[in-house]
């Protein structure tokens, strides 16, 4: 009888463990942090980045005593503390090339929005070569999902720092609500919070014409989450690019360290709310890589520039094996984001897109 019994539950396992109705996930979100390198996120601070010369570094001191610790797995814990105690237990993070995991971008430009238009349409697009603001040529997997689980207006929805963002996140302009750059939100009666953030983000000092501080992005779509619960969210944080370029290293592991934050915050969230919690993916990526000379190549990225082609990439949720940090991985890709997003929901972005990428390998059980 005790044989049976382990038997029937041992079917029961299984069945649940591969059932697609027996996923727990009923929303997905999607944050993306510019041209952050997967050094910096499995290593922490670069000591040859750390200085006026080669980082413009305004203050070495005080960045050090921040940021620098003996060891890499201390270093890494400095910078994305929520990470690295917390959401690696969650899931799976891809991206390590030190220990065998290696995740990349499959389109051959190796610049921001050929990166977005690989992991929003699950492919390379030929068609988006640069960073000129023209019109995805293909749906994406935001407006898949708004389609095929038939979500409304607010259900789905993106907020991000660079304002190109209108022209990436749908074939049909204006089909998925997009709030980017330094635009106010306008979401019908506004809160307190989105009235005063709106004439904020105008007030302060911009360090880039096209592209906000990730504060308002994070806090402005955190607003919108509350007010709307959208099912498929998708956050676009931009700062670790701009600081980049800008060659201000101090300001760049800031950003990261902000984007650790935030994730915190929504990862808190989400497991107090009761649409959220316990039902609820987030799938992390970089849009592509960066140099890594310390005098030069560091700042900059693109085909020219190796190492432009690395990135990282996580998924935490309940749907996702506890792999940790991942080792002896087969090679991941940007391509394999938008079918995984898909799958989580119990959808198949390959029947109306048969070119687009797997799903990412190890993501669900
Ligand atoms: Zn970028």
């Amino acid at each position: 009888m005790k044989t049976v019994m382990r038997w029937i539950s041992f079917i029961l396992f299984v069945i649940s463990a591969v059932a697609p109705g027996q996923r727990k996930t009923e929303n997905v979100f999607l944050i993306t942090v510019d041209g952050l390198r997967w050094n910096e996120v499995f290593a922490g601070a670069d000591r040859r980045l750390m200085s006026k010369d080669w980082g413009g570094v305004k203050d070495s001191v005080v960045l050090s005593a921040k940021f620098w610790r003996d060891s890499e797995k201390d270093r890494r814990l400095a910078l994305m503390p929520f990470l690295w105690t917390t959401l690696v237990h969650e899931g799976v993070v891809y991206g390590n090339r030190t220990i065998g995991s290696k995740a990349s971008v499959a389109n051959a430009i190796h610049i921001s929005y050929p990166g977005y238009a690989e992991i929003l349409t699950g492919r390379a697009q030929p068609e988006i070569a640069s960073n000129e603001k023209k019109q995805i040529p293909a749906t994406t997997i935001l407006e898949f999902l708004k389609n095929e689980l038939h979500l409304g207006d607010k259900q789905v929805a993106a907020f991000t720092s660079w304002d190109l963002y209108p022209y990436a996140v749908s074939r049909v302009p204006g089909a998925i609500y997009c709030n980017a750059g330094y635009a106010s939100v306008v979401d019908g009666e506004l809160t307190a919070r989105q009235s005063f953030l709106n004439v904020l983000q105008d007030e302060v000092p911009q360090a880039w014409r096209t592209v906000r501080f990730d504060a308002f992005t994070f806090y402005h779509g955190m607003e919108f989450i509350k007010k709307h619960k959208p099912k498929v969210f998708y956050f676009a944080f931009g700062e670790t690019d701009d600081w980049s370029h800008d060659r201000r290293y101090d300001h760049v592991l800031e950003a990261a360290f902000r984007v650790d934050k935030y994730l915190k915050e929504l990862w808190e969230f989400a497991a107090s709310d009761p649409q959220y919690a316990g039902k609820t993916t987030f799938i992390l990526s970089s849009d592509h890589g960066r140099g890594s000379s310390a005098t030069k190549d560091w700042a900059d990225h693109g085909a020219e520039i190796a190492g432009s082609d690395e990135i990282w990439m996580a998924v935490f949720g309940p749907d996702t094996p506890k792999e940790g940090e991942a080792a002896n991985m087969p090679q991941a890709y940007a391509m394999n984001i938008a079918a995984t997003m898909a799958k989580l929901l119990g959808q198949d972005f390959r029947k109306s897109e048969p070119e687009c990428g797997a799903p990412l390998p190890k993501a669900l059980y």
